[in-house]
């Protein structure tokens, strides 16, 4: 793979730590449970996009941008952290967030005001119509004499795709150091970016894993669609041919509950579980709802207790800070 030929940026804290859940793993009578800590990659309260974004910026500083424009839900992680990074390499970024503007910033939203970038609140869920307004804003940059790079919603594009792919290649040289065998990584999967360079990561390196994608909002089929098409674009970029089939995907719906970013019982059990087993956070929108999928893999008899699966912490933390009414109950 051609990774040495993309430009990049330096952004995230890597590696990020590999260690064994022996306290949750005992306590789900469950197979040997490891955690790959995204959710410390360091930009701004850390998770996955850090790693899409090292090679999006760096494409997008080698094209010359001096603003960034993206777009994503009024909780978005990956606007929040490409505000972070747009702020970190001197660039303007200007932020397209699905809502209305509301009466107190929290969270992400708190963050991304911090963070200086520019806030236009699109109050209509059309993603299409989205994408016509930030490319008739990245027009009037233009003819300002700027120079706007559009990011696509979430990073989970070939170019972000492959900071995965070199994640996976940072997961195996972990696995080896540590002389652990390791049968599934489970991941949450939303835009699909994080999976398919997952995927990519695992086929390309000979790395005899099981991906299990726990799907946040898209039906299973059109994650295993999306997932593999992202893998092979990805893989091309690279200067490689790879064919994906479905039958190598393994991704589960049934954890979605109401919606994307709707909490589910399951998802919030599973955060306070994990907080006071190991004292880690996860997060209402992305990793609760993962960890309540492996939660219930487990006690679904999925694993043999002699297996050994990776649990991608994907971040999202600053989320839990979003509707403190979803802890009343
Ligand atoms: C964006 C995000 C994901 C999903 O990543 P995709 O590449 O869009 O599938 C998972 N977890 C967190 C915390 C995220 O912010």
């Amino acid at each position: 793979m051609q990774i040495g030929k993309l430009p990049r940026k330096r952004i995230a804290v890597l590696p990020t730590p590999l260690y064994e859940l022996k306290s949750l793993s005992r306590k789900l009578n469950g197979p040997r449970i490891f955690i790959k800590r995204d959710d410390l990659t360091g930009l701004a309260f850390g998770g996955n996009k850090a790693r899409k974004l090292e090679f999006i910026l760096g494409d997008a500083i080698e094209k010359g941008a001096d603003t960034v424009l993206t777009a994503g839900a009024l909780q978005s992680n990956h606007v929040r952290m490409t505000a972070a990074a747009a702020a970190q390499f001197g660039l303007r970024a200007v932020l397209f967030l699905r809502g209305k503007e509301p009466s107190a910033y929290k969270a992400n939203l708190l963050l991304d005001r911090l963070l200086g970038a520019k806030i236009e609140f699109i109050d209509f869920d059309d993603r299409e119509e989205i994408i016509r307004r930030m490319e008739a804003a990245a027009e009037d940059l233009k003819s300002r004499g700027s120079n706007p790079y559009i990011i696509a919603a979430g990073g989970s594009t070939p170019i972000g795709c492959t900071g995965y792919y070199v994640a996976l290649t940072e997961l195996l040289t972990q696995v080896n150091e540590m002389g652990i065998h390791i049968n599934h990584l489970l991941l949450a999967s939303g835009g699909g970016g994080t999976h398919a360079g997952v995927v990519l990561g695992a086929k390309a390196l000979n790395f005899a894993l099981n991906v299990i994608g726990i799907s946040v909002s898209r039906p299973a089929d059109a994650i295993v669609e999306r997932v593999s098409q992202l893998s092979e674009e990805t893989a091309s970029l690279l200067g490689h041919k790879l064919r994906f089939s479905a039958v190598e995907m393994e991704v589960y719906d049934q954890y979605i509950g109401d919606g994307y970013a709707i909490p589910t019982p399951e998802g919030l059990a599973a955060i306070r579980l994990v907080a006071q087993t190991e004292g880690i956070f996860l997060d209402p929108v992305y990793t609760g709802k993962a960890m309540a999928g492996l939660i219930d893999l487990i006690a679904n008899q999925r694993f043999h207790r002699d297996e050994a699966v990776v649990f991608l912490h994907t971040g999202g933390t600053p989320a839990l800070f979003t509707d403190e009414k979803i802890w009343n109950r």
